[in-house]
């Protein structure tokens, strides 16, 4: 099946598909050998691509939802030789990598694929995709600290967008408190930060949905693979 050659090197990692765009413009990109400056080139399997002379990866796009345990790097990598999502993947032969990331004490749902076109939108603010988080918290925020959070709190000057709020649990004796919130942003630390904003620091975190997707009949350190018409619905 032929696909426009921008989005062929979104997919491979190169860019978003606007930046392909510019970066096929500017004459940086060459199939079979040939400078192709024309957008919305068709592009076969068997086209060799190349940008600023390398070759970009067109390996078939796969897609997994991962139940991140705690204590975990989200990276592909670390220096200090600590567990990485993608030791879970060791049956997979693909480069995965994952999309966004989540905290080394966090647990809870995470994307991982090679398909850099849809990295680029799923982690760009534009698309506001939501994201559902359970967190444990010091102390039993009142109301008028939920309302904060859910009208946005100001992290490094510059305020969060509004978020859903919902207390699941209160536990008077241990004063803690177990609340769920809902954000589409995805700066880092975000909802560690807007706890701490509000004066209830977060003592354990879960991301339980990311989308429409969420973990249901997966333990940590499950992982499976997406969908079809998850795929598509994520697109
Ligand atoms: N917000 C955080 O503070 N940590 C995460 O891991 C994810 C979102």
């Amino acid at each position: 099946m032929a696909e426009r050659l921008q989005k062929i090197m979104a997919k491979a990692g190169v860019a978003s598909r606007r930046k392909s765009e510019e970066i096929i413009l500017a004459g940086r990109v060459k199939v079979n050998g040939q400078v192709v400056t024309e957008l919305g080139t068709k592009i076969k399997v068997s086209d060799e691509v190349q940008v600023d002379g390398l070759p970009i990866n067109k390996e078939a796009p796969v897609y997994y939802l991962l139940y991140k345990p705690r204590r975990i790097i989200t990276s592909v990598s670390d220096e200090k030789n600590r567990k990485t999502v993608l030791d879970f993947f060791e049956d997979v032969e693909q480069r995965i990598y994952p999309v966004g990331r989540l905290d080394y004490d966090t647990s809870g749902l995470l994307l991982m694929t090679n398909d850099g076109d849809l990295d680029n939108r799923l982690t760009h603010p534009k698309y506001e995709v939501e994201k559902t988080y359970v967190a444990k918290v010091e102390g039993i925020p009142t109301n008028d600290e939920l309302k904060q959070l859910r009208l946005g709190v100001k992290i490094n000057g510059k305020k969060t967008a509004p978020a859903k709020t919902n207390v699941l649990e209160t536990d008077n004796g241990k004063k803690t408190a177990v609340v769920q919130l809902t954000i589409h942003e995805g700066k880092n630390h975000e909802v560690k930060n807007m706890f701490k904003a509000i004066g209830h620091p977060v003592k354990k975190l879960k991301r339980e949905s990311f989308a429409f997707l969420n973990l249901k009949g997966l333990q940590p350190g499950d992982y499976r693979p997406l969908k079809k018409f998850e795929v598509e619905k994520l697109y």
